[in-house]
């Protein structure tokens, strides 16, 4: 989605400006406009004047963005940019000098008259378009030293120096509105859930102990040896025992941590809306973050219609392929397994043979027309490279008829059913693929995502760019077997995740079939949310995590304890604020919604952190470093 100039998106700011022609600077209702000149001696920031204040006399701070041969400049600030008139005539001539002398985004003050621009020179595409100012006085408040990069939108520059020089980005007005935006949004988010749901907003500690499961920790030194605090991956604990402290509904922007090295799109420390409320269900959290985003969604990114549409976790892995479907668009998977068991073909009756065998497929509209036969070959091999899965294609001909290695085994009738079963059409190309079921629909979900990626590179628009697409996931398995030993199982969610009330029994004798009351909120393919009902049981929890989980009950001992207070029955869920506010910008990347964030890395390129520290700063704290392994990083750096 291309991302909105400052000026036009910032409709508060432009009836701030409104609001200011009638009154004056007269104080304003605390619940009106903001006002952006009080407490300070400009009269008016740089994107707020227009014709109706031509004859005023004014003062504007900002920075100087373009200056022409001593002619005019163009000064700019957070909410837009005005055109300033140099005198050039002898009895101010000291400002001419001051100010054709000054480097590009040095800062300034300037007073002047607000004229009309002369006829024909107006400039329609700038909000301030049709006026300028007319110098009187000017100061120059800091000049600005020769700039690593211009600060302008349509310059590119690489990331790494964007980031090493963050503060000079942060002037750009594509961050200025990020962050803006991010600001209003987290506004309204506070009025809804404090001002009309009685939320109490409350925050927790960020130095915790290591708890079990989820993601890795970061660790904090403690001056009592071998004794090391954790930062929290959320506020979990802390908000479970607010309602067991009788807090009845809570919420915080929290920061969270969650050491997890280096992916792309991730952050080390990241912020979560983090939701919990007390004698709540499933149904209550979904209508709750429903009218949360209805109330806060910014009017320009169009309304968004509640409730938002719900799927199960099985649903979900057999249409999409993922437990966060993209539903902007279908080519969802087919199952033709009943189709396939009278087919000959060997590959097929062997994957129906065993348990969860299954033959799906997916089918690409107009596959031949906008893809490459390297495309198709190259979907087949990340299949093959990132699943193990061997996948076949089906084109249809101009004349109707299949062309693929399967043919030679179907007769015409069984053409002619595939043909039904897949709604193909003329130059449709399907992925067929043979396996065990879980295989089958994480590979197909990822080839439709890949070839959606082609079909829009080669033209064909697929998925609306301004359209949001909220999606419910329910019903998600309590457990999953480990990745790294599939024969022990962890929590889908968290361990405090409480059991679907109809599967309790299944707890006891078979924990793998059991679903849990967990969900997930997905917007367009990307998971913004996730929550749970709890465990509200003290043996209940205790039984999930020793017994199933193997986990040491002990670290939880506090919460064990608590739960045997009588904590109320209680539920709640996190949005993940940066992805959410990327997604309805259309940033491409979280980075771009963040004020100071961590490179890749997960380092601070401005700052340079992290860094060494000295052994005599570590010494109060107990720890060595190995130096030699630090001195050989030093030299790489
Ligand atoms: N603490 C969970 C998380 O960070 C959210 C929740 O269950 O409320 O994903």
């Amino acid at each position: 989605m291309p991302l909105r100039p400052l000026c036009g998106a910032l409709r508060w700011a432009a009836a701030a400006g409104r609001r200011r022609l009638g009154s004056g600077a007269g104080p304003r209702s605390a619940r009106g406009a903001p006002d952006f000149s009080s407490f300070v001696a400009r009269t008016n920031t740089c994107g707020e004047l227009r014709s109706a204040h031509v004859g005023q006399k004014v003062t504007l701070y900002g920075w100087i963005q373009y200056q022409r041969q001593g002619l005019f400049l163009v000064l700019r600030d957070f909410q837009g940019l005005t055109q300033i008139i140099i005198p050039q005539d002898e009895a101010r001539s000291h400002v001419k000098k001051l100010l054709s002398n000054a480097p590009v985004e040095s800062v300034v003050r300037v007073t002047g008259i607000v004229c009309l621009r002369p006829p024909g020179q107006e400039n329609p595409k700038m909000p301030t378009g049709d006026i300028e100012v007319k110098v009187e006085t000017a100061e120059i408040l800091n000049s600005c030293r020769k700039l690593p990069f211009e600060i302008k939108d349509f310059i590119k520059k690489s990331e790494a120096l964007r980031m090493q020089y963050r503060y000079l980005d942060l002037r750009s007005s594509q961050l200025q509105y990020n962050l803006r935006l991010r600001s209003q949004i987290v506004m309204r988010m506070r009025e809804y859930l404090c001002n009309l749901h009685g939320f109490v907003d409350v925050e927790t500690p960020t130095l915790f102990k290591r708890t079990p499961g989820g993601a890795k920790e970061f660790l904090v030194p403690s001056r009592e040896a071998g004794k090391f605090y954790s930062l929290p991956q959320s506020p979990q604990q802390f908000k479970q025992l607010l309602m067991v402290g009788g807090l009845d509904r809570y919420f915080q922007v929290a920061r969270c941590y969650r050491d997890e090295g280096s992916r792309p799109d991730r952050q080390p420390e990241f912020t979560q809306i983090d939701i919990e409320m007390s004698f709540v269900d499933q149904g209550g959290i979904q209508r709750l973050i429903e009218g949360l985003l209805q109330y806060s969604w910014p009017e320009e990114r169009g309304p968004i219609t509640t409730p938002f549409p719900s799927v199960t976790y099985e649903e979900a892995l057999a249409d999409y392929g993922t437990d966060k479907p993209d539903t902007r668009f279908d080519m969802k998977i087919v199952d033709i397994s009943d189709f396939s068991r009278s087919l000959g073909i060997h590959f097929v009756q062997n994957a129906l043979s065993y348990p969860h065998g299954t033959v799906k497929a997916i089918c690409i509209p107009q596959g031949m027309r906008y893809l490459k036969n390297k495309d198709i070959e190259s979907l087949k091999e990340a299949a093959r490279s990132q699943f193990n899965q061997e996948i076949v294609d089906i084109i249809c001909r101009p004349d109707g008829s299949l062309k693929s290695l399967l043919t030679k085994f179907l007769g015409q009738e069984q053409q002619s059913e595939l043909v039904q079963a897949l709604k193909m059409q003329v130059d449709d190309v399907v992925l067929l693929a043979a396996g065990e079921h879980k295989q089958v629909c994480s590979a197909l979900g990822s080839l439709r995502l890949e070839s959606a990626d082609l079909l829009e590179a080669a033209g064909l628009v697929l998925r609306d760019p301004t359209a949001f697409h909220f999606l419910w996931v329910v019903d998600f398995p309590l457990f999953l077997p480990k990745e790294e030993n599939p024969t022990e199982l962890e929590s889908a969610h968290h361990p405090f995740t409480a059991p679907h009330p109809s599967d309790m029994s299944l707890l006891y004798s078979d924990p793998t079939k059991v679903r849990s009351q967990h969900y997930d909120l997905v917007l367009n393919g990307n998971e913004v949310g996730g929550g749970s009902i709890r465990i509200h049981n003290a043996e209940l929890q205790r039984f999930v995590l020793e017994k199933v989980l193997k986990e040491d009950s002990e670290v939880l001992s506090h919460l064990l304890d608590a739960l045997e207070f009588g904590a109320p029955p209680h539920g709640g869920i996190a949005l993940g604020l940066d992805r959410l506010i990327s997604l309805i910008i259309g940033a491409p990347s979280i980075r771009d919604v963040i004020a100071f964030p961590k490179s890749f890395r997960g380092r601070d390129l401005m700052g340079n952190a992290p860094d060494y520290v000295t052994p005599e700063e570590l010494e109060p704290y107990h720890i060595q470093v190995s130096w030699p392994v630090a001195e050989a990083e030093a030299k790489k750096n």
